[in-house]
């Protein structure tokens, strides 16, 4: 799917007769409008159908965020798109502020939360232990989920890795894991 870079044109007031959808990377028309914040009930992001949705289901993650910090969450897709760091590599370097290290939980051993703090902390749930694999945290649109689910698929699929047990075994949990996040977040 080619990923048209395209400016988002958020305006407020005169509507002119075809716009883009303000998800960033969204070639769609946007022809739905949802609030730009609670606080700007008034002024609107303009999105296609599923990212109208999947802002709507994210909403309530953007309470008491200002416009500009729902925004910048928002654009913050952008870098989702770009290629991720190593797959395969258990402890990346890339930590970015909404990147997890979704690999320590694929401990070599195949056991959850394998780090040293993991004793420590307390059990993870389904949820979060899905969000780690996935290496996201809400607020994501279901398009991002999508999006991240493809990439760790096409990365741990054992077809990738000679039909490798271990593969197959992640396989396995990312597809759990996307199930969880689906019916979480999206349903
Ligand atoms: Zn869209």
């Amino acid at each position: 799917m080619p990923r048209a870079r395209i400016e988002a044109s958020v305006e407020t007031a005169a509507q002119p007769p075809l716009r883009a959808c303000d998800h960033p990377g969204c070639a769609a028309a946007g022809d739905f409008r949802a609030p730009r914040s609670r606080a700007s009930l008034g002024a609107y992001f303009w999105f296609c159908l599923d990212h109208v949705r999947a802002y709507n289901a994210a909403w309530n993650y953007y309470a008491g965020m200002s416009e500009a910090e729902i925004e910048a969450e928002i654009r913050h897709d952008t870098t989702w798109q770009r290629p991720s760091w190593p797959f395969g590599s258990r402890y990346s370097a890339m930590r970015g502020p909404h990147f997890h290290d979704g690999f320590g939980f694929f401990g070599e051993g195949g056991e959850a939360a394998a780090g040293p703090d993991a004793a420590k902390a307390r059990p993870l749930s389904a949820q979060e232990a899905a969000l780690q694999i996935f290496g996201i945290e809400p607020p994501f649109t279901l398009v991002r989920l999508k999006a991240r689910y493809k990439e760790l698929v096409k990365a741990h699929h054992p077809d990738a890795h000679g039909g490798d047990k271990a593969a197959e075994e992640k396989l396995k949990a990312i597809n759990q894991a996307y199930a969880t996040l689906k019916s979480s977040y999206f349903s």
